[in-house]
């Protein structure tokens, strides 16, 4: 069996914390901070909206 998984380099942030964009704001707008993807989804929940990372799932609220 093969697998094609390929393993993205991160920088390692706890992708099951929500972050704050005022206190993290991105290091190069419109990138993860995390591993430098910009494809995000996004969610409005409790009328915080909030990005999540396509590749690595490090969630910012806006
Ligand atoms: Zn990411």
């Amino acid at each position: 069996m093969e697998e094609n998984k390929q393993i993205k380099e991160t920088k390692g942030i706890d992708t099951s914390i929500i972050y704050d964009f005022k206190q993290y704001p991105d290091e190069i707008s419109g990138r993860c901070d995390n591993c430098g993807n910009t494809l995000f989804k996004s969610s409005v929940k409790d009328f915080i909206f909030l990005r999540e990372c396509r590749e690595c799932g490090m969630k910012k609220s806006i």
